[in-house]
């Protein structure tokens, strides 16, 4: 892809490798699936951020995107993505579509993406992105992210984009044997934990702290 933003999206990307390098103490990861680093080179984020921010789109970090939410930082996309370990064939679940950044990378690691939003406008925001790219294994629907979205469960790895006080159950029942949950656990900004969940074969949870982060609390509805 020839495009303005080309540079930028290479220091972004020499940025995301640092920050992983850095932070390979506490994750564990030395460096990116190769896959992962491939699906944030062909997602052109400056599409996904308000247009008067578009100069700033490929800093590594988070920017608003009205209603008081965030597109995630590129780095947490980046880790996150990579700790569910995607294959091909996956189904992902996600939880908080905002922009539709995250699960536009996710459409290029897996089958099918299915991605909850409590706030319509954007939603209806992030189907207009997809549908501009033509990006064909991405559907949004409206809800609310607690209850997850049954009909197409199970899912082989989900992965949650606001902070939740505590695990919704719904999403552990809805998560596959084998398969693998990252979410922000935490009271409102300040410590908050991204944790990985692996439900095992005989369907017992297996949960790492992976680092402190700073999320958008899920907002409730109850
Ligand atoms: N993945 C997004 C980041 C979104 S920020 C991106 O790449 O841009 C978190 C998102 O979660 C916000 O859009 C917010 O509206 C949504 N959200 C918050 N609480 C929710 C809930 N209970 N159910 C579904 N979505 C929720």
């Amino acid at each position: 892809m020839e495009s303005a933003f080309d540079d930028e999206m290479q220091l972004m990307l020499d940025e995301i490798r640092s920050d992983v390098r850095n932070t390979r103490a506490l994750t564990g990861r030395h460096e990116l699936n190769p896959r992962v680093i491939e699906a944030l080179r062909t997602v052109p984020r400056h599409v996904f951020v308000p247009e008067e921010l578009r100069d700033r789109a490929y800093r590594n970090s988070p920017q608003p995107i009205g209603h008081g939410q965030t597109i995630s930082q590129p780095y947490i996309v980046a880790l996150m993505s990579d700790l569910i370990d995607p294959k091909a064939a996956d189904v992902v679940l996600e939880i908080g579509t905002g922009s539709g950044y995250h699960a536009a990378i996710l459409a290029k690691l897996v089958a099918q993406v299915y991605s909850l939003e409590i706030i319509a406008e954007l939603a209806e925001k992030a189907r207009e992105r997809f549908r501009a790219m033509a990006l064909g294994n991405v559907e949004v629907r409206l809800g609310d992210g607690h209850l997850g979205w049954p009909e197409h469960a199970p899912y082989d790895a989900i992965v949650v984009t606001a902070a939740a006080r505590e695990l919704p159950a719904a999403l552990i029942e809805q998560l596959k044997p084998g398969g693998s949950l990252v979410i922000p656990v935490g009271e409102h900004f300040f410590g908050q934990e991204l944790q990985l969940i692996r439900k095992d074969l005989a369907g017992h949870l297996h949960v790492v702290g992976v680092l402190p982060v700073v999320f958008v609390p899920f907002v409730e509805t109850a």
